[in-house]
């Protein structure tokens, strides 16, 4: 029986999280669920947003499914997604972007993963105002966490036989801490001649992707660039309603979709629970449920496919349980 701990989250997520849940079951496989909260949801309940309790539990089971948590814009608590990542020392952001016959999108056959820099960066937190009319964020690049996502992603090219790694950056403009990054990532690159490396500038990898997105395969980049590319690739294939992501540290991982808690939807049984049910099969991967998690995957593939059950930012009429349900019952056969 694998222990896992189950943040169900803000907005929409508790909604996502349950049709999600019910496709686990499908699986059969035994899950015993160690439920805990975070984000709004927990400081409304225990009047912080990220309870000792929460962190307490994710360091026992070492991992946790998470529906999205709402951040508040410009200014309170900070957010509780980067401080996870930070406490766990989660520095992985692993993302896949694959297409799905029968969703609409600009391209088909893609297959795309960009690998993250999940601590540092512009995300550290350091910024501060500088008197009425200026403001200043302090971006943080080090040799050490750059060499060990540079590392993680040719160890993940290797393992799941990628043909290439490209490494995203912008050291043209910012010398000192992109051309750190950048510095790791060839060093690092020497140690694995059997996998091709190649160098993008953030820019003209945007433009690229959009047009020729076949050309790439995994990308690894500072947080900023990982974040912002990472739904350009949800984009190509049809929405951040498909995009799943794992945090992965060397002591825990924590699965979560890449898209956030869409709370103008709350409560309205509408968003798509597609991005959590492939979040939930990265989990069973990763929990060595690799059966489990191919079964979720065709599952998914085969509602999508036909076409009957499908949420509105897919061009159907089904609400987040249904296509929930859809998935769940050809995951059970
Ligand atoms: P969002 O991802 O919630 O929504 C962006 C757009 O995508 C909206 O139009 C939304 O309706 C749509 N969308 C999102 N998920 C969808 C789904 N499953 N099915 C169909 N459509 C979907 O992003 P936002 O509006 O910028 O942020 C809302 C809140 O979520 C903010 O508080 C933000 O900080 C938070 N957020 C959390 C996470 C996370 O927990 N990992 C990630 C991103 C944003």
């Amino acid at each position: 029986m694998h222990q896992v701990t189950l943040i169900r989250g803000d907005g929409t997520g508790p909604e996502i999280v349950d049709a999600a849940l019910n496709v686990i079951e499908a699986t059969g496989v035994k899950i015993n669920w160690e439920e805990a909260v975070a984000g709004e949801t927990a400081l409304e309940k225990c009047g912080t947003a990220l309870p000792e309790e929460t962190l307490l539990s994710l360091r026992k089971t070492r991992v946790g499914l998470k529906g999205p948590l709402t951040t508040p814009i410009g200014s309170g608590f900070r957010s509780i997604n980067v401080a996870l990542r930070r406490e766990l020392d989660l520095y992985v952001n692993l993302r896949p972007a694959k297409s799905y016959p029968g969703v609409n999108s600009l391209y088909q056959d893609i297959d795309l993963i960009v690998v993250r820099e999940n601590t540092e960066d512009l995300y550290s937190g350091v910024e501060h105002r500088v008197g009425a009319d200026a403001a200043e964020s302090i971006k943080i690049i080090t040799r050490s966490a750059s060499e060990r996502i540079v590392r993680y992603a040719f160890e993940y090219a290797r393992r799941e036989s990628r043909r290439k790694v490209t490494v995203v950056h912008k050291a043209n403009i910012l010398k000192l801490s992109d051309g750190l990054f950048l510095e790791a990532a060839r060093s690092v690159a020497a140690g694995y001649p059997d996998i091709e490396f190649e160098e993008r500038i953030v820019d003209n990898m945007a433009m690229q992707l959009v047009q020729k997105p076949h050309f790439y395969d995994l990308m690894v980049m500072p947080n900023l660039y990982g974040d912002i590319l990472s739904d350009l690739c949800a984009g190509l294939v049809g929405g951040l309603g498909l995009a799943p992501s794992a945090n992965i540290g060397d002591e825990s991982a924590l699965f979560e979709p890449v898209h956030g808690s869409a709370p103008k939807y709350r409560g309205q049984d509408k968003v798509n629970p597609t991005a959590m049910i492939l979040t939930a099969a990265l989990m069973m991967r990763h929990l060595g449920e690799e059966d489990a998690a191919d079964r979720i995957e065709r599952a998914v593939a085969e509602v999508l496919r036909e076409g009957e059950t499908l949420t509105y930012d897919l061009g159907g009429e089904a609400g987040t349980a249904a296509m929930g349900r859809a998935i769940a019952e050809k995951v059970q056969g």
